[in-house]
């Protein structure tokens, strides 16, 4: 699933999660992690931008994420 532009992370349901893959690895954020580390009003496809959610290994930003149950 694709994220809109206009959600922000206060649009996820409870148990959804933003999977966001860098160079190395795929990273996958519920939704209370995105509400501790940018916010509620952050939007989605902005989270990219965060330097809260850059790569401690590779030191890359995430790029386009997409949304996912949180089990998954
Ligand atoms: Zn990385």
């Amino acid at each position: 699933m694709g994220i809109a532009p206009a959600y922000t992370v206060a649009f996820l349901a409870r148990d959804e999660a933003v999977r966001l893959p860098c160079a190395c690895r795929v990273r996958t954020l519920a939704r209370k992690d995105l509400v501790a580390l940018v916010g509620r009003g952050e939007r989605l496809h902005l989270l990219g931008l965060r330097r809260e959610l850059w790569c401690s290994r590779c030191g890359e930003p995430p790029m386009e994420g997409w949304l996912v149950p949180q089990s998954g």
